[in-house]
């Protein structure tokens, strides 16, 4: 049996991605120390005989005893408002946590995948973002700990490739929404989904005319799980390339909540927020026959489902 380990196996994706190996055949060991996951996410995997979870804080060290096939980093903060709050953990996760996760591939003789994000393309100043751009970041914004630690895990990832020869893959993930996701967590689903269905105002920050385009977090995994068992390296962008502006997601989660809340404008939390953001997905679909394929409403709609049940039992 194959065995994956996922740092960050506790968290919104890393424990969509233990699901879907688990589901894939894979005994998986999951390591996480509950910064920003939690145990609620993984409740499910308990009586589960080839799931192992242990927390450990991945940025302190990294250890396994048996053999591995592929190692998953996955585990870092990952919401704006993590950013100023947590901006050490972020830094060391992706700095000491991405060293410990590659010399554990390379000790192993493993494949390693690295979660990294849009964000290496900063406030992007081409649209949409090929793998190719370099991207506009601004290293000491409010943004830097994150886009910057990310930038500097692609480096080590590809220092590892090159100097190590480990079979690396990198995948920069687009803003992706679903179940398990934080209701406090501070980006724009949870935040505008928890206000509708509270009936509390929809928080649009600055004009509402930034852009993004949200993919459901199984189509994520899907393209993910595809880049770690294809002879690819990376970097892919996996995301849905459907753009809106905020303000039109406000209206849309106010018509699918159903709900009466008004939509009220805030000031941007930080002036290097995106403008714009959109995937271009040619490289995912031509070299791992992979594009998104939930609709916007659908994902919503189980999205919503979840927040309402969160929002029952407190
Ligand atoms: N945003 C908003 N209202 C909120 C939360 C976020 O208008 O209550 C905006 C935010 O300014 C950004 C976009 O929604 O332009 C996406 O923000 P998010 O925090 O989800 O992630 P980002 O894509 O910026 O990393």
């Amino acid at each position: 049996m194959p065995r994956a380990l996922v740092t960050g196996g506790a968290g919104f994706l890393g424990s969509h991605l233990c699901d879907l190996l688990l589901a894939e055949g894979y005994e998986v060991v999951c390591y996480d120390n509950l910064l920003t996951g939690s145990l609620d996410n993984i409740a499910h995997l308990s009586s589960e005989p080839r799931f192992h979870y242990e927390n450990v804080d991945v940025s302190e060290s990294l250890k396994y005893e048996g053999p591995l096939d592929i190692v998953f980093h996955f585990a870092s903060p990952a919401s704006p408002i993590d950013f100023p709050t947590k901006p050490i953990e972020i830094l060391k996760v992706n700095g000491f946590g991405a060293y410990h996760a590659l010399e554990l591939a390379k000790a192993k003789n493993a494949r390693y995948l690295v979660a990294s994000t849009s964000e290496v393309y900063g406030d992007p100043l081409v649209h949409p973002q090929t793998e190719e751009y370099w991207g506009n970041v601004n290293p000491i914004g409010t943004r830097g700990v994150y886009d910057e630690a990310k930038r500097y895990a692609e480096a080590m990832t590809m220092a590892y490739r090159r100097f190590h020869r480990v079979d690396t893959k990198i995948v920069r993930i687009f803003n992706t929404y679903g179940p398990r996701m934080r209701l406090s967590d501070g980006r724009v689903v949870p935040n505008f989904v928890g206000q509708a269905l509270r009936g509390d105002p929809i928080t649009v920050y600055g004009t509402g005319q930034q852009t993004r385009s949200f993919c459901f977090v199984s189509d994520l995994l899907a393209g993910i799980y595809r880049l770690s068992q294809s002879d690819q390296s990376g970097p892919i962008n996996i995301g849905n390339p459907t753009e809106r502006t905020m303000l039109e997601f406000a209206q849309e989660i106010k018509r699918l909540t159903g709900s009466a809340s008004e939509i009220v404008f805030e000031p941007l939390p930080t002036a290097d927020d995106p403008k714009q953001r959109r995937p271009d997905i040619t490289k995912a679909k031509a070299l791992l026959g992979w594009e998104p394929k939930v609709a916007l409403e659908d994902g919503l709609k189980e999205t919503i489902a979840y927040f309402k049940g969160k929002l029952e039992t407190g």
